[in-house]
């Protein structure tokens, strides 16, 4: 019943705002453009209708402008939330306003939720204030577009004369004839340029360059091109973060990698999801943790490894009264925070990750032989702990709770891992997912692993380790690579 012509951004689904958001969040179906990223789109409930109406360069069969409208038009009468989403702003030559014609004349009600545009946000990215005290007072926003038009759709004569800075869209392909004009009618050839590739996203390029040279600078699209003194300040942060340009492979399942995948791109890498191992049901489909469960009340501690472990356990809880009188242990800040949303506080927490520093840390057991931890693990899962606390005199019920399994190969991983600087193993199971999935030959330049136990698999299947993170958690493990990063660039400088 209402069409949302909704701003996506400039590129960084992060750019998109929170009202776009949640309006993807509740969308019947969304019709959008090429180029938007795939996490805006998971963002849309399943079910949900997805169009792509994007126009490919050369593509004879993509959707007209009329096309378009007429089917917002039809989805406006058959759902109750349609969004329409569009790169940038969508009243920024994006023709959100032929939409909202369309919308009125067809009496659709309509909302537009305004996106951060490529002529400010492309700029935010490269480092060129648009504006600045005493450089520029003021910013024109043209379409390169329709350069040599009859009668010309821009004056770039007019716009010469007017000063400030000159930002233009759509103007790769005519930079040449724009650049002409613009000296002809007075703009000194040395007028800086900056020009922002791909702004926002991982892979953006900023070249600064003239007038005069700009028809010789190599640039693809979607590029922005910024005409005036302001480009000739410098105020790069996107290119110089730590791991800028880096394309890092992270190996772990989807549902576990988002925190290491936003850590990653927090430093200006590419993170690259190629899920080496998934997690499955018990082989025994979870019988034996459902009976473990039904007398949790009964063990004196229950000792978790991991979030899966946590998350699996619950299923068969009905909340966390039931744990009665049972002690807690987790290994890992993740395993924690798992519990910790399901209201529960770890009693034992050792300070490193490793099951060696659970078993240092644990109590004696009071009754020794008749005390009893539980231990759901992974079918795989090493025996260090189960061990270790039989040795101080528990019992130990290790209870399978979960298998890592391999997924399917997907159709991208191919290209995930060509051309990858980096790659990242959380677990010994990423190693051995990783090896049979791609082979030794295709392990990246730069092996980064979680921990020591991790690494050590990693060692003894011939892969080389260079960075082994210290603090065994995503964020360690990406400081450890980030200061790696800057050691060798340091190094690489001083040679
Ligand atoms: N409505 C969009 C603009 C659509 S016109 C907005 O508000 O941003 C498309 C043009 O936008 C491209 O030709 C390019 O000039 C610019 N553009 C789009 N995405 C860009 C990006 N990530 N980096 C730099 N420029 C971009």
């Amino acid at each position: 019943m209402t069409v949302y012509l909704v701003g996506a951004g400039p590129g960084d689904p992060k750019l998109i705002t929170v009202r776009g958001a949640e309006l993807l969040g509740r969308a019947d179906a969304v019709v959008h453009d090429r180029l938007i990223d795939p996490r805006l789109l998971s963002l849309v409930p399943a079910g949900a209708e997805l169009l792509d109406v994007g126009k490919r360069p050369g593509d004879a069969g993509s959707v007209g402008q009329e096309a378009v409208n007429a089917l917002l038009v039809e989805l406006g009468h058959r759902h109750q939330a349609v969004v329409r989403l569009k790169g940038g702003d969508p009243f920024v030559f994006g023709r959100g306003g032929e939409e909202a014609l369309a919308m009125r004349g067809a009496g659709i009600d309509f909302e537009v939720v305004a996106g951060v545009s490529s002529a400010t946000g492309a700029l935010a990215c490269g480092g060129v204030p648009v504006t600045h005290r005493g450089v520029a007072a003021s910013f024109t926003v043209v379409t390169g577009h329709a350069v040599g038009g009859e009668p010309p759709a821009v004056d770039w004569e007019a716009l010469a004369r007017v000063g400030g800075t000159l930002v233009v869209l759509m103007g790769v392909a005519h930079r040449a004839e724009i650049a002409d004009r613009l000296i002809a009618a007075g703009r000194r050839p040395e007028t800086p340029v900056a020009v922002i590739e791909r702004g926002s996203i991982a892979a953006q390029r900023t070249l600064r360059t003239t007038l005069g040279l700009l028809a010789t600078a190599q640039v693809a699209s979607p590029a922005t091109i910024v005409v005036g003194e302001v480009a000739a300040l410098d105020l790069g942060w996107f290119e110089t973060r730590p791991l800028f340009g880096w394309r890092v492979i992270v190996t772990r399942a989807r549902a576990q990698a988002s925190g290491l995948v936003e850590r990653l791109a927090d430093a200006g890498a590419w993170p690259v999801e190629l899920p080496v191992i998934a997690v499955a049901d018990a082989a025994d489909a979870g019988a034996a943790l459902a009976r473990a469960m039904s007398r949790i009340g009964s063990y004196e501690w229950v000792a978790f490894t991991s979030a899966n472990a946590v998350e699996r356990c619950w299923r068969y809880l009905r909340d966390a009264r039931a744990l009665g009188r049972a002690k807690v242990a987790a290994i890992g800040d993740g395993t924690a925070a798992a519990l910790s949303v399901r209201g529960v506080v770890a009693d034992l927490l050792p300070e490193r990750f490793v099951a060696e520093s659970l078993v240092a840390a644990f109590p004696d057991p009071a009754r020794p032989g008749a005390s009893s931890v539980l231990l759901p693990c992974a079918a795989d899962a090493r025996e260090v702990l189960a061990d270790g606390l039989r040795t101080k005199g528990w019992q130990v019920d290790a209870v399978e709770a979960y298998r890592t399994v391999r997924p399917a190969p997907g159709e991208d991983d191919a290209e995930a891992l060509a051309g990858a600087d980096a790659v990242t193993f959380t677990s010994s199971s990423t190693v051995k997912g990783f090896l049979e999935l791609a082979g030794p030959e295709r392990v990246p330049a730069v092996v980064a692993c979680i921990g020591p136990v991790t690494a050590g698999t990693a060692r003894q299947a011939g892969i080389r380790v260079d960075v082994v993170a210290p603090v065994h958690t995503a964020d360690g493990l990406v400081d450890a690579l980030v200061a790696w990063a800057r050691h060798k660039s340091a190094a690489d400088a001083g040679r």
